[in-house]
């Protein structure tokens, strides 16, 4: 018998002793009791006594060999996330894996589609005939059953012969459950189609060159390419050789959902077994199976979004984070990880190559790159033969007549109608969706708020309902004001559905397609819209920042964008950075091919220093005076931060809550701490939100600081009805 330490998905930062009957590997999955309940765990070590006395030791219940046990690599990177962001290991760990893997039972009991492969009677003595059934028919009479995935990695025809032969009767759809099949398949053979990438440029050649002199060893690069200048064809590159070292892949984007392209290029240059795409919007089943997947060596690179930094790759030999400034690589609840960072730490660990790629390298990353401890890797100029950067204005919007039709300035409307002349597509950008975020009474000044959240409930005139855009709750629009009984009440300000009925009545002969969160909704929608602009039936785009990403549109030559002065002059230090890179990244929308792009933002600010560097194509230069600026004011990347946050009914609560939580805090020289003060959104969903700041010019002492008053906290009953957490190296504030 011997005592394994198990780690649970519980608000505990311990981990808990049980019985087990063999020895377990640490990593395996396993079921045991948990109070009245039985709770899915994962085995982090073996020891050799128990502070608890034996005989209240409990037996664990089960033994899940269905998965391989996670690798040791795995559990310290586990280990460094929980430590790094102050949360129990147990959350940490159970929450990486995917939801089937969280339940306390075998993967098949949780209705897991069948994965295996098994041969039927007939398939045990048919004919070989043709070289990849013959593999594997062979494979399967060495052993079975065998992975799917597996078996059809053993040829380019592997799906198509599997068909057939299920279409025969000669094998049979089977549920794997055991490890040992898992740990058999061997490293898979990985058909790569023929390579079709265009020739790289010098600048990506040598980008590509860089990275690879530097394997074998950890080591930073930033990828600095406007946009268009040939990121992806660098890293399918890059992947490449590491394939072919035998190495795996990964390779982290902000969102997947929103680049289906993406998959499709890294699928088509490697092959459907080799690639592994993991997001939270896949099924359960499909997550299942990607992580197997990745597990057992059968896919060798994985493209997912942040949760995929967690993926169980084995020998990784290249970490790739694609718009590593975007900030939905950021976990906004329960572990609050960067994804990006945590990748660095990976790799770090690998001791092998990490690139993050970027138009507009995160200050973060490009204070590490000033410092020395990246390297900066520069692709300059787009890599497509003629196509050229979009020329970018500022329209002066201070001029009574620049407002001619719903905030579309006169400049913005005859450029426009040009493109239309000219058969050419054009996209408006406006980050706001609803008819208008504000419906108000002009007579005695009410206004629609959430009663849940610190926020106006936004018209959407559609539906002809009210929403909140920060906790769903909705309601009708009002017959008349509920505080005067005005009959007539005012929709202030616009969003894209406003904009959408002013740009039909400018240009009632054009073909406008709307494109936000609400537009796309529904299942597969995003990708007939990009499809119907690909095939150029659309005119004018407008849509929020779910455009911006990525995408390629030929056509497309003219970009406007609204609304920008409110995020120049919000508070938040990374506002900024936030909107250069967002300005930046819809530019990059406009004449991606041979067609020259415009750029038109209107603004009541034309001369801001952020639009010249914009307009200019300054980005370092920008970065440099806001790292100078950050600098002075005492903000990261110069110093380090956490919060800790509390949040319950009444805001006082939270604050008192926040003022006992200062007093246990360890004293250091190196550590300010600020006084609690609500959030900026200081209600959601009905939680009074509050925070206290805490920084030091030292990570490392942060982190002591940060580890010694957690425990204290934990240590502490919080009061009832309040609930904390820290976040470090948060974005929210
Ligand atoms: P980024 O991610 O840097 O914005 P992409 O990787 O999307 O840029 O590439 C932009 C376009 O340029 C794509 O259509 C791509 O196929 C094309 N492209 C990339 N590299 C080359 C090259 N070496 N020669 C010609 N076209 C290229
Ligand atoms: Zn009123
Ligand atoms: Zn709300």
């Amino acid at each position: 018998m011997s005592i394994v330490r198990v780690a649970l998905d519980v608000p505990i930062p311990e981990l808990f002793d049980y019985s087990a009957e063999q020895a377990l590997a640490p990593g395996t999955r396993v079921v045991v009791p948990f109070g009245s309940r039985t709770r899915v765990g994962v085995v982090v070590e073996t020891v050799a006594e128990s502070s608890i006395p034996l005989g209240r030791i409990r037996p664990i219940t089960q033994v899940l060999t269905d998965t391989p046990s996670l690798a040791p690599d795995w559990i310290a990177l586990a280990r460094f996330t929980a430590r790094y962001y102050q949360r129990p290991l147990g959350e940490v760990i159970l929450n990486a894996l995917p939801p089937r893997l969280r339940r306390p039972k075998l993967l098949a009991e949780s209705g897991a589609s069948p994965n295996g492969i098994a041969l039927t009677e007939t398939g045990a003595s048919a004919p070989m005939r043709g070289t990849v059934r013959t593999s594997i028919l062979a494979t399967l009479r060495a052993r079975q059953p065998q992975l799917r995935q597996h078996l059809e990695a053993l040829g380019a025809t592997g799906a198509s012969v599997i068909r057939a032969l299920l279409h025969d009767g000669l094998v049979a759809e089977v549920v794997m459950d055991e490890s040992a099949q898992c740990e058999l398949s061997t490293p898979a053979i990985i058909p790569s189609p023929p390579w079709d990438g265009p020739t790289l440029t010098d600048a990506q050649q040598s980008a590509v060159q860089a990275v690879d002199a530097s394997r074998g060893a950890f080591n930073a690069h930033v990828l600095f390419g406007v946009t268009g200048s040939g990121k992806t064809e660098v890293y399918l590159h890059l992947a490449r050789t590491t394939l072919a070292r035998g190495e795996s892949v990964l390779v982290l984007v902000p969102e997947i959902s929103l680049t289906p392209q993406l998959e499709q290029i890294f699928i088509s240059r490697f092959s459907k077994q080799a690639v592994a795409v993991m997001h939270s919007a896949r099924a359960e089943g499909e997550r299942a199976s990607a992580w197997i997947a990745a597990q057992n060596g059968v896919s060798r690179l994985i493209l997912g979004t942040r949760l995929a930094v967690f993926a169980p790759l084995q020998k990784i030999g290249l970490i790739i984070v694609d718009e590593e400034h975007d900030p939905s690589l950021k976990q906004q609840d329960g572990v609050r990880y960067s994804a990006r960072d945590l990748a660095v730490f990976r790799a770090r660990e690998a001791a092998c190559p990490i690139v993050l790629g970027s138009a507009t390298p995160s200050l973060e990353t490009y204070s590490n790159a000033c410092a020395g401890r990246y390297r900066l890797l520069r692709l300059p100029e787009r890599a497509r033969a003629g196509a050229l950067l979009p020329t970018i204005r500022t329209v002066d919007m201070r001029t009574p007549s620049a407002m001619q039709a719903d905030g579309l300035s006169p400049v913005a409307i005859a450029a426009l109608g040009e493109r239309l002349r000219r058969q050419e597509q054009s996209l408006v950008f406006l980050n706001r969706r609803g008819y208008a975020p504000v419906l108000g009474c002009s007579a005695c000044g009410w206004v629609a708020d959430c009663e849940r959240c610190a926020a106006h409930l936004v018209v959407h005139l559609a539906e002809r309902r009210l929403r909140c855009h920060h906790c769903g709750y909705g309601g009708g629009v009002p017959r008349a004001c509920p505080s005067c009984g005005n009959v007539d009440l005012t929709p202030f300000g616009r969003g894209t559905q406003r904009l959408e009925v002013a740009l039909q009545k400018l240009f009632p002969e054009a073909r406008i397609l709307r494109i936000d969160s609400d537009t796309t909704r529904a299942r597969g929608r995003f990708t007939e819209m990009i499809e119907s602009i690909h095939a150029g039936s659309v005119d004018i785009l407008l849509g929020t920042q779910i455009l911006a990403k990525g995408h390629d549109f030929p056509k497309l030559t003219l970009v406007v964008t609204l609304n920008t002065d409110a995020a120049l002059m919000a508070a938040d230090y990374r506002a900024p950075e936030r909107l250069f890179a967002q300005l930046q990244q819809v530019a990059g929308r406009a004449g991606r091919a041979s067609l020259p792009g415009e750029v038109l933002i209107q603004t009541r600010y034309p001369d801001h220093p952020l639009f010249r560097s914009l307009i200019s194509g300054d980005y370092l230069g920008f970065a440099d005076r806001q790292l100078a600026e950050r600098e002075g004011a005492g903000f990261p990347p110069a110093i380090s931060e956490a919060v800790l946050r509390a949040e319950s009914l009444e805001i006082a609560d939270a604050i008192t809550h926040l003022g006992q939580a200062v007093q246990l805090a360890p004293q250091d020289d190196l550590i300010t701490i600020y006084d609690p003060v609500p959030m900026s959104l200081a209600r959601l969903a009905g939680w009074s939100r509050a925070h206290v700041l805490v920084q030091s010019p030292e990570r490392r002492t942060l982190q002591a600081f940060l580890a010694e008053w957690s425990a204290r906290l934990y240590a502490a009953r919080s009061p009832r009805g309040v609930r904390w957490h820290i976040d470090v190296d948060p974005l929210e504030f």
